[in-house]
């Protein structure tokens, strides 16, 4: 079964990020439930990734499956041109209320990039309605990554990101460097001056910045200081350049608060989320703005972008069902235990001589190599140490589903540790 499924795969498939000449290994999984993966040979691997961050509750969660199967009972799809339902509605209500009260429209995309898609489109035609179309850059840092479509690729970093193959067709935006400060240290005055030339040189070509709450997410992992983040949006909005978050990674508590925003009290024009959205069970992002963008954009006619399956109701009911079973949990309490478990966990990693260096924050443990590893036996180690962590160039981070507990959190760090001693010496 196992060599079946894996030669079949090989025979057609494309994974994420992958060669189809130099292939890496490949592991069938037949069963998930919580926090654990069976693999067709019958070994359970404790989950560190949460699926790339979106499984917070764990896999197969009684209250998702229920929502799931009460809408395929009802209808599973209808386009969303002319018509609405209950699982849109109620979803776009309760975004609503649990984000910062400006953000009260909702634009409902079928995943991250394509949320980030509609957020750059909202900045662009917002600008055509108040007459300044001449505003059609946006202001990013380095060290940034948005997804894989045309828009969000201008935006990763263009050296270090993953598409700098891509670049000659890339629409060309201003890049600062990334954010200096990390999460613990304070903001010198300079650590601005970049943003503040930039501004005053090309403030008015710019329709918005976009940038990643206090934790650069894809690319490189890293945790800056949240008033770096106040100081960038203070600056942006006094040359009325709008403010875009991209909440994708990070929002539904994984940093310890419902969004990584609330590290920094301050709320933006337009706000992406997806991910955990769904607790992991579907694809769905969402765009959110405020009245005042909404109404600009509104100036020049309809909002120009709608999906075949915008608002699919399947993932809105089972959004719905996520979202209210995060609230109804005591997640912050969740988060802080994930937080503990990994600092003390990874604590071993900083002696390593490969480690370049250790950070937590939240639900984010990062061991982060001063070498690239030999990435196929590093994913094979972690795998027979019983743990699902997937290494990504020098970094080796986990971020588990929420409810895991402080034994499944041993042997996630405890695999990240020994597969880096082994690997990696
Ligand atoms: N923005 C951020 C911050 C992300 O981490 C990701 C996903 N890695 C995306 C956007 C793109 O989301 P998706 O993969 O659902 O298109």
């Amino acid at each position: 079964m196992r060599d079946d499924l894996v030669s079949r795969d090989r025979a057609h498939l494309w994974h994420p990020y992958s060669s189809i000449t130099d292939q890496a290994p490949l592991w069938p999984v037949v069963d998930a439930h919580g926090t654990r993966l069976v693999l067709a040979d019958g070994r359970e691997l404790v989950d560190g990734m949460a699926s790339w961050w979106a499984a917070i509750h764990g896999y197969r969660h009684p209250v998702l499956d229920r929502a799931l199967h009460d809408q395929v009972d009802r209808f599973s799809h209808v386009m969303f041109g002319g018509l609405t339902h209950e699982p849109a509605v109620a979803l776009g209500e309760l975004l609503v209320r649990i984000t910062p009260a400006p953000l009260n429209r909702v634009f409902f995309a079928d995943s991250g990039s394509v949320a980030v898609e509609v957020a750059v489109k909202m900045a662009l035609q917002y600008w055509q309605g108040r007459g300044e179309p001449g505003r059609d850059r946006l202001l990013t840092v380095r060290g940034g990554y948005h997804g894989d479509t045309a828009g969000a690729m201008s935006i990763c970093d263009p050296d270090t990101g993953m598409h700098g193959l891509f670049r000659s067709y890339l629409a060309q935006q201003v890049f600062v460097d990334r954010p200096r400060p990390g999460y613990e240290d304070s903001l010198r005055p300079e650590d601005l001056d970049q943003v503040r030339a930039v501004l005053e040189e090309q403030g008015e070509r710019l329709a918005a910045v976009i940038i990643e709450p206090i934790v650069q997410g894809a690319g490189g992992m890293r945790f800056y200081a949240p008033d770096y983040l106040r100081a960038l949006v203070g600056l942006c909005r006094s040359y009325g350049v709008l403010v875009l978050f991209d909440e994708i990674a990070t929002g539904f508590g994984r940093t310890g608060t419902l969004f990584a925003m609330e590290h920094a009290d301050v709320v933006p024009d337009v706000l992406c989320v997806g991910k955990a959205l769904t607790g992991g069970t579907m694809t769905l992002g969402a765009t959110l703005c405020t009245q005042e963008v909404a109404e600009g954009i509104c100036r020049v006619g309809g909002f120009m972008h709608g999906p075949t399956f915008m608002a699919n109701p399947l993932a809105c009911a089972v959004a719905r069902a996520s979202v209210e079973l995060l609230l109804d949990r005591p997640w912050q309490a969740d988060v802080q235990r994930l937080e503990r478990h990994l600092s003390e966990g990874l604590a071993a990693a900083a002696d390593l001589p490969a480690v370049a260096e250790v950070r937590v924050l939240g639900g984010i443990g990062v061991v982060e190599l001063a070498d690239p590893p030999d990435a196929a036996r590093l994913q094979t180690a972690l795998v027979d140490r019983g743990a699902w962590v997937r290494p990504f160039g020098r970094l080796v981070y986990a971020m588990p589903p929420y409810v895991s507990t402080p034994d499944d959190l041993a042997v996630v760090t405890s695999a990240m540790v020994g597969a880096i001693r082994e690997v990696c010496a």
